[in-house]
């Protein structure tokens, strides 16, 4: 499993976002529901302040203590 983090210009959060997920075209769906568009550069790690739901989701995936 691969996660990515892409920053949302709506609210300036990175949202995880899984690699091989399904997503409808012209955006990623984030863990927490939130939607990127397509353009949204993906980053192997995040670089900025953190979704908190989808900062959650990734811990409790990874098994990664917070
Ligand atoms: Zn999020």
């Amino acid at each position: 499993m691969s996660i990515r983090w892409g920053l949302s210009v709506a609210d300036w959060h990175d949202h995880a976002i899984d690699d091989h997920h399904d997503h409808p075209s012209g955006v990623f769906t984030a863990r927490c529901g939130h939607s990127l568009m397509m353009v949204t550069p993906l980053r192997d790690k995040s670089c900025g302040t953190q979704c908190e739901a989808c900062a959650v989701a990734v811990a409790v995936d990874t098994g990664e203590p917070r």
